[in-house]
C-alpha cells in the first residue's frame, strides 16, 4: 500500500496515545463520541495511503460488555458486533433480537460441537481454519437452511500460540471450501504479532495482503477474496495502510478489558 508519491508518514507505532487506558463508554454519547473518533482515525489513515474510507468496514468488538452497553451502542448507530466466545455470541443475539437489523460476527476460534451455536446465530464467522469446523457448520447451515459469510483465518506471525493456518496451507483449504456451498468464502483474517514492534506487525499485515493477492486470481469459482480483516484498537491504522478492508475494534470503542491473550 505504500505509495512512493505520498508525502504523508505511515504510522511507526502500535499504541494509539491512549491505548491501554480507553475510558468505559456507557452512554449513547460516549458511543457517539467514541466512534467518531474511531472513524476519523480511519480515515486518516486512508488518506496516508490514497484510500477511500468507505473501503473499509469498523466491525464493533463487544466481548464481554453487558447488553445494556450493547443497547446504547446500537443507538448510537452500531449495527454489527464482534464476538470472540460462540455461546456469548448466540446469547446476546438472543437476548438482543429485538433491535431491528443487528447482525452478529463470531471472530474467534471454533470448536465443532460449537458449530451449531454459530450457524444459528452468527452473520458472519472470521475464524474458519480447519476442515472439520468447515463439515461441522455447513451441516448445521443446510439443516437450517441458511448461508453464512466466512473468513479463513491465517497465522500470519508464526506463533504457536495463534489459531489460523499456516500461509502455505490457505490454497488447498479453499480449494477443499469449494465443496461447502453454504460457506460463502469473503476473504482472510488475521491477529497481528502481540508487540510493540511496529514493523513486525506491519510485517504480519502485508504476509496477509500478499497471501490473498497471490490466491485471488486462482481462487475456485464460489469463492471470493475481496476481504482483509486485520486490525484491532492498537494496530488498525497500520493495518488499514496495508489494505485491512475490515478492522475488528473493541477497545477503542467500549473501553478497556483486563487484559487476556487474543486467540
Ligand atoms: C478482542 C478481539 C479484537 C479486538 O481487540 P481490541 O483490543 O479490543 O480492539 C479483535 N479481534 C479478535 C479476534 C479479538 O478477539
Amino acid at each position: 500500500m505504500q505509495d512512493s508519491e505520498n508525502t504523508l508518514p505511515l504510522a511507526t507505532s502500535t499504541r494509539h496515545a491512549a491505548h491501554g487506558s480507553y475510558e468505559a463508554a456507557t452512554t449513547v454519547e460516549d458511543f457517539r463520541h467514541n466512534l467518531a473518533q474511531v472513524q476519523a482515525r480511519i480515515a486518516a489513515a486512508c488518506a496516508r495511503v490514497g484510500r477511500d474510507a468507505g473501503t473499509v468496514r469498523l466491525l464493533p468488538v463487544s466481548k464481554t460488555v453487558e447488553e445494556a452497553r450493547l443497547r446504547a451502542a446500537y443507538a448510537a448507530g452500531c449495527r454489527f458486533f464482534g464476538e470472540n466466545k460462540p455461546q456469548e455470541a448466540a446469547r446476546k443475539s438472543a437476548a438482543l433480537a429485538g433491535l431491528d437489523g443487528l447482525r452478529w460476527s463470531v471472530i474467534g476460534h471454533l470448536q465443532t460441537n460449537k458449530a451449531k451455536l454459530v450457524a444459528g446465530c452468527a452473520d458472519e464467522f472470521q475464524a474458519l481454519d480447519s476442515l472439520r469446523v468447515a463439515e461441522a457448520l455447513e451441516r448445521r447451515l443446510q439443516q437450517l437452511g441458511r448461508g453464512l459469510d466466512v473468513l479463513v483465518q491465517v497465522n500470519t506471525s508464526n506463533e504457536a500460540s495463534k489459531f489460523g493456518l499456516p500461509p502455505e496451507e490457505v490454497a488447498a483449504f479453499l480449494r477443499q471450501l469449494a465443496a461447502f456451498p453454504a460457506l460463502r468464502v469473503r476473504g482472510l483474517m488475521t491477529l497481528a504479532m502481540l508487540t510493540e514492534d511496529a514493523r513486525a506487525v506491519r510485517a504480519c499485515f502485508v504476509r496477509l495482503r500478499t497471501l490473498r493477492d497471490a490466491l485471488r486470481e486462482a481462487a475456485p469459482a464460489g469463492v471470493a477474496l475481496e476481504e482483509l480483516s486485520m486490525g484491532m484498537s492498537g494496530d488498525f491504522e497500520i493495518a488499514i495502510e496495508e489494505g485491512a478492508t475490515i478492522v475488528r475494534v473493541g477497545q477503542a470503542i467500549f473501553g478497556s478489558r483486563a487484559p487476556v491473550a487474543a486467540g
